[in-house]
């Protein structure tokens, strides 16, 4: 097997890491050597935690099929009425912030670690939620679940632009995970209205949200636009999980 520099590192970026692109002439420097070594020492540390599966046929060319699938611990999960499950962006680092983690019951930081946030999912229990409950969608917060991906600092959505620090493709199959775990656990169904980005809020559940633009672009797939389907694609990836 005959691997280059660039051969790794772009199997790195597939798997979502952000890398320092290496100029024209395939030169890099020290920075993308040591990008790649803390990478590298990532993917070993994320599967001592069995949390990502490496095909143990096939290893030739294909970069290794990344299944993040981060448990979440059962304390996180206290007895609660839910119905639904919002997810969201910070707009925010790839690093939870104190601030972040006031406003989410689950974040997932751009490597796909799980971070749990302050309130507990008890507070935004049906019928009323309690105070201190995760206020994470405007007159949408009791009976939901709020799950964010931490990044889109900066981002701006038309021309769409990632900002400097994108959600990752590592984020996103975390995400789905985290997803079927959260509807297994409160018995919620997989549908438009029970399992939605903040973005779908307002067109599917009708509930008026303030100007801010959420989940209606991926930067790692282009391919996928608008809140809805971004939504479907979301929702077909957590039923292959149940
Ligand atoms: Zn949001």
């Amino acid at each position: 097997m005959n691997t280059t520099v660039q051969d790794l590192q772009r199997r790195l970026i597939a798997l979502g890491f952000q890398l320092p692109k290496y100029g024209p002439d395939g030169d890099f420097g020290g920075e993308s050597i040591a990008a790649m070594g803390k990478a590298l020492d990532e993917l070993v540390e994320w599967r001592q935690r069995d949390q990502v599966h490496f095909p143990t046929s096939d290893r030739k060319l294909s970069p290794p099929t990344f299944l993040p699938s981060p448990t979440i611990p059962a304390d996180w999960m206290p007895d609660a009425k839910i119905s639904r499950i919002i997810f969201h962006w910070t707009a925010g680092q790839n690093k939870a912030s104190d601030l972040d983690r006031e406003h989410y019951h689950i974040l997932i930081d751009g490597d796909g670690k799980l971070v749990r946030g302050k309130p507990s999912i008890a507070l935004n229990s049906e019928p009323k939620a309690k105070a201190g409950y995760a206020a994470h969608t405007l007159n949408c917060n009791t009976g939901s679940i709020g799950v964010s991906l931490c990044g889109m600092a900066g981002a701006v959505e038309s021309p769409f632009n990632p900002g400097t620090q994108p959600i990752t493709r590592m984020q996103w199959e975390a995400l789905a995970s985290v997803l079927a775990q959260l509807c297994t656990r409160y018995s919620i169904p997989v549908d438009r209205k029970t399992v939605l980005s903040h973005a779908e809020v307002q067109p599917t559940l009708k509930i008026t949200q303030r100007g801010k633009w959420d989940i209606s672009r991926l930067p790692f797939d282009t391919s996928i636009q608008g809140a809805i389907a971004i939504g479907d694609q979301m929702r077909a990836m957590v039923k292959s999980r149940l």
